[in-house]
């Protein structure tokens, strides 16, 4: 089978590299000068008997449609499921539908009324944007004050264009959180490998949203029955929302989950692959993506997807002032020393290529480096140390990626026996 990755960045080269295991063939479409088997193309002109769409925007835009009206069999979503993050308010909408348990809202295009439910609300304030922001249209913060300006900044349209002219203010929830992504074939799904992801820019959870710093698999703090629990009473009940609604979701559910206090809420859907998440969660994957991903898009799911036992972690590599706008051009060193490591892949997700055919940093996040070992702990020493071979001027990369992990192992925290309440 020949399949076409769709996509240019660290999710779309993990993606060729792990579907490479057992596909015949495999182009990224328009990939980088960093990822193997790149095509330069419009995925339209490019024949193969598989797509599998990785960016959010070009399944809200409605790429699968397209391919689909041409024949193509396609992993993602079409426009209409794709509106689960392409609107927060819809997705809202479609989880008190589905009785999903989330965090309470309110949608708004005007500024007093959304700056009035805040102030009826405690700390953290949350304000996101409605419409898709590269993982950086949520504020969550400790004063209302800067919540306020930010309701003004995103409906003025000043701070993130039309996708900030409806906001959603949410409830505050505390509580560690972690990635569940399901494989759908528009009827039922099956689980992957829970994982957890670094939102924040800097050590400790500092800073503003950015798309993601890092990431790891498998998360011990998992309640052993979370998965199950999320499949029956989030993803499973969302999948059957949507179908009511005349909605035949092909592709991955990501929930997004709180471990709060009051149980386990959904904090968002995304409609793709986790990106650094998927870095982390496919290389484990002992069983065939190709054919998982080629049944899903015919709706034919067979058995659930089995997981080797070596953790996964990656550590982005991202340019100065990151999530602020990157400084391209700045040449990369040291690749081929930290892939030489043990366990150790760098995944290209903002390179381009230099004046002398090296790579050089195009975009904020630049390069993903994962280690895959024994132990999470294994495998951030691994990580680290490829992150230690590779520079470029003001390269910024978070130190503490799966630091907790390490310390929720070495400490058996009560989450390890917690059971999963809803
Ligand atoms: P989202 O893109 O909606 O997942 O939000 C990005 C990040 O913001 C999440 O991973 C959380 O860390 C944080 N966040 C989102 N919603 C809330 C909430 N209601 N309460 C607390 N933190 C939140």
């Amino acid at each position: 089978m020949k399949v076409c990755v769709v996509g240019a960045d660290g999710r779309a080269h993990v993606l060729a590299q792990v579907l490479g295991r057992t596909a015949e063939d495999v182009v990224v479409c328009p990939g980088s000068p960093g990822i193997p088997g790149s095509l330069p193309a419009d995925p339209l002109d490019v024949d193969a008997d598989l797509f599998v769409v990785g960016p959010e925007q070009l399944l809200v835009d409605g790429l699968a449609d397209r391919l689909r009206a041409r024949g193509r069999l396609v992993f993602g979503p079409g426009a209409d499921g794709a509106r689960l993050e392409g609107s927060k308010r819809w997705m809202k909408a479609v989880l008190a539908d589905a009785g999903v348990p989330t965090a309470r809202s309110g949608a708004f295009t005007e500024a007093q009324p959304a700056i009035d439910l805040l102030r009826q609300l405690g700390p953290p304030w949350v304000v996101k944007t409605n419409g898709l922001a590269a993982g950086k249209g949520v504020l969550v913060t400790e004063s209302l004050a800067e919540a306020e300006d930010d309701v003004r900044a995103k409906l003025s349209g000043v701070a993130f264009g039309d996708a900030g002219r409806t906001v959603v203010i949410e409830e505050g929830m505390v509580g560690p959180e972690l990635s569940l992504l399901a494989v759908c074939d528009g009827t039922t799904a099956v689980p992957l490998a829970p994982a957890r992801d670094h939102k924040r820019a800097f050590d400790g959870d500092a800073g503003p949203n950015t798309g993601g710093m890092g990431a790891y698999s498998p998360v011990a703090q998992a309640p052993p029955d979370l998965v199950d629990a999320v499949m029956d009473r989030a993803v499973l009940p969302t999948l059957h929302a949507l179908r009511r609604r005349g909605i035949d979701y092909r592709g991955v559910l990501y929930a997004g989950l709180m471990l709060t206090p009051e149980g386990t809420k959904v904090l968002e859907y995304n409609i793709r692959f986790g990106d650094p998440e998927a870095q982390v969660v496919l290389p484990r994957l002992s069983s065939d993506l190709t054919a998982l991903l080629a049944s899903a898009a015919c709706g034919r799911l067979g058995d659930d997807p089995s997981f080797g036992d070596d953790a996964a972690v990656t550590v982005v590599c991202a340019t100065e002032g990151y999530p602020g706008a990157p400084r391209p051009g700045d040449p990369i060193a040291g690749m081929a020393e930290a892939e030489a490591l043990d366990g150790v892949t760098v995944h290209c997700a903002g390179v381009g290529a230099g004046p002398d055919g090296g790579l050089v940093t195009a975009g904020g996040r630049v390069l993903d480096v994962t280690a895959l070992g024994p132990s999470v702990a294994e495998a951030r020493r691994r990580a680290y140390e490829a992150v230690g071979c590779i520079s470029w001027p003001g390269l910024h990369h978070r130190t503490d990626i799966a630091i907790d992990e390490q310390i929720a192992v070495d400490e058996q925290t009560e989450h390890d026996q917690q059971e999963v309440q809803w």
